[in-house]
């Protein structure tokens, strides 16, 4: 089938919108609301325009995004009529929304500023006409969700429903006043959110971003009374390159902890390690499951993302967590004992800052469980994004830093198994690599154990234990959709599996909700970052949790023995069941959104 845009001729297939057929052929159009990676197109920012003209001469402006492209039609994406309607479109639109980009979250990293860019937009003669009252929520420890930014493009929705079944956030109100809601709860907090920060990764404006606490950072370090120890963990070091436009998946691991130390970190260990720790406590208590009758099958513990939806969502499943902390809950408790025993700081004057891909770390340090002496043992979680953002305050160029060692004697060693925790699947393959070595009494052949890596939403593996336990099922799920069917086979009594991993963000934590973010795309650099991983630990001279020498050292000469009481007592916790409070608000949102239908 033909048609012609602006004067040439161009073949297209039927059903193809002119947005489709202009884009294939290299003819820009702005678009904001439209959104390729998850195939939203919702057509509510009418920014898409064009002139078309049908077979009949009839001419009309029309939003391109949801226009079929048809046999003869002519199409105009750059008549003044048209430049002078996307600009007037624009200005609608900033005319609605407040204009404090030099305080925004995404200013110079903004879909908007860039349309206003595009358009030409010199003056603002709408300025100010906004009503300020639509919701800001800063209930959260993680985000924050600010409606008087919001350009209604429910890109946020569309994740939150479609990759991770949550179905948090809804379209509240009317007209001017219309804004993205959260159900019939009184704040996000409260609400079925689980905080795993991924509508954060499609916003296109500031509407919806991390808690920004680098100011709470740089407090910490111009502290002489303080002793600030930062660790990050595994997938900032393949992730945050892009930032400083190195390529996606490089491992810029050394020039992160030279990068931490010009900002002034009196220690930078590796969370890595506390990786390891966790593979020898969660492995031994897979074992002690199997071996005495535990509930099985037993899920991973690490995701925050995935705790907060169990607790919310799906309370019944939570004996069958793992007691394990996650390895930023581990790194925070044994800095704040054993680095504090060995390095004669006291505790009191340590400050333990986490860099972590993710915004629900930022709630998990937060839990009163993971308090000590009535001080959280993690004090500021910051994101990549963050970091990314302190180090240009700071004037540090990462990508010209020259690569420093971590040097900590305690806690910087490292294996393999630890730093593949950061891609989906690595915490199963490292929790195999060690269990299939204490029961065997030899290392795993092979070490890969390769059926569990990918990017398929669901996996399993058969895992032969040796002579003692013969074969387990295992099963990987990322994504929270995806990990929902196993919870439900789980409860239904009809699991096979006797060990379950669980991320919430799909990918893994190489795509959480606080790692670097591609304007117009989702999580395009997953797969890169994931290979990276892999590449470190197919590398590295330990790859297996067991034989990393500084956790053997700690088990030696601190912990005793994995699963130990004085391990229960810094690197186990509890959980609770949180759907009561949030019952009625979670299943009136979910009854009342339908595939098509977003309004609570
Ligand atoms: S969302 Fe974009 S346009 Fe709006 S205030 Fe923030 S930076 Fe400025
Ligand atoms: S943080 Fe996650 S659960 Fe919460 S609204 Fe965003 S996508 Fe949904
Ligand atoms: S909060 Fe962000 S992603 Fe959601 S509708 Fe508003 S602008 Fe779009």
């Amino acid at each position: 089938m033909n048609a012609s845009i602006n004067g040439r001729d161009y073949t297209f297939e039927p059903g193809e919108t002119i947005l489709q057929v202009a884009r294939r052929n290299g003819i820009f159009i702005p678009t904001l609301c439209h959104f390729r990676p998850l195939n939203h197109k919702p057509g509510t920012c009418r920014v898409c325009l064009a002139e078309v003209t049908d077979r009949n001469g009839h001419t009309e402006m029309l939003t391109t995004c949801n226009t079929p492209m048809e046999e003869g039609m002519r199409v105009n994406t750059r008549s003044s009529r048209v430049r002078n309607m996307q600009r007037l479109q624009v200005e609608l639109i900033f005319a609605d929304h407040d204009q404090d980009c030099a305080a925004c979250a995404r200013h110079g990293d903004c879909e908007l500023q860039d349309l206003a860019e595009f358009v030409g937009l010199a003056t603002n003669r709408f300025a100010s006409r906004l009503s300020h009252d639509r919701p800001f929520d800063n209930t959260m420890h993680g985000m924050v969700r600010d409606m008087s930014k919001c350009i209604r493009c429910l890109r946020c929705v569309e994740v939150c429903r479609k990759v991770q079944g949550v179905a948090a956030l809804t379209v509240d109100g009317t007209g001017t006043g219309a804004h993205i809601g959260v159900g019939m709860a009184p704040s996000q907090n409260t609400s079925a959110c689980i905080q795993c920060g991924q509508c954060t990764l499609v916003c296109p404006t500031g509407a919806l971003a991390e808690r920004d606490e680098n100011d709470e950072v740089l407090n910490y370090l111009s502290n002489p009374e303080l002793t600030t120890v930062f660790a990050f963990a595994p997938s900032v070091r393949v992730a945050i390159g892009e930032d400083f436009g190195l390529p996606p998946g490089e491992n810029v691991e050394g020039k992160v902890v030279a990068a931490l130390r010009r900002l002034g970190a009196d220690i930078v260990i590796d969370t890595d390690f506390a990786a390891d720790v966790v593979i020898m406590e969660e492995g031994t208590e897979l074992l002690g499951r199997i071996r005495n009758g535990g509930k099985l099958p037993m899920f991973t513990s690490c995701c925050p993302g995935w705790v907060n939806y169990a607790e919310k969502h799906c309370p019944d499943i939570l004996p069958h967590i793992s007691t394990t902390r996650s390895p930023q809950a581990v790194s925070s408790s044994l800095v704040k004992s054993y680095l504090a025993d060995k390095m004669g700081i006291p505790s009191r004057r340590i400050r333990n800052i986490s860099v972590m891909p993710c915004t629900a770390k930022k709630d998990e340090a937060a839990r009163a469980q993971l308090y000590a002496n009535g001080q959280p043992d993690t004090d500021v979680v910051i994101t990549v994004r963050e970091l990314s953002r302190l180090l240009r305050r700071c004037g540090v160029d990462l990508a010209a830093l020259e690569p420093e060692p971590f040097d900590n004697p305690y806690m910087s060693d490292s294996t393999g198994a630890a730093v593949i925790f950061g891609t989906t699947g690595g915490v199963m393959e490292a929790a195999v690599r060690t269990v299939y070595a204490t029961l065997n009494h030899k290392e795993l052949p092979g070490v890969n154990v390769v059926p569990v890596r990918g990017m398929e939403g669901l996996r399993e593996a058969d895992v032969d234990l040796g002579e003692e336990h013969g074969v387990i099922k295992v099963a990987v799920a990322h994504g929270l959709g995806n990990a929902r069917k196993l919870v439900d086979q789980a409860l239904a009594g009809e699991s096979p599996y006797t060990f379950i991993e669980v991320m919430a963000c799909p990918g893994g934590c190489v795509a959480g909700g606080g790692t670097c973010r591609v304007k117009q795309n989702y999580q395009p650099h997953a797969i890169e970052r994931q290979k990276g991983l892999y590449a470190i630990d197919s590398a590295m001279p330990h790859r297996q949790s067991h034989n990393n020498p500084q956790v053997i050292s700690l088990y030696k000469d601190y912990l005793g023995e994995p699963n130990s009481h004085k391990a229960h007592e810094l690197l186990h916790t509890h959980y609770t069941d949180r759907s009561k409070v949030q019952t009625e608000s979670i299943s009136a949102t979910k009854k009342k959104l339908t595939l098509t239908d977003y309004s609570a």
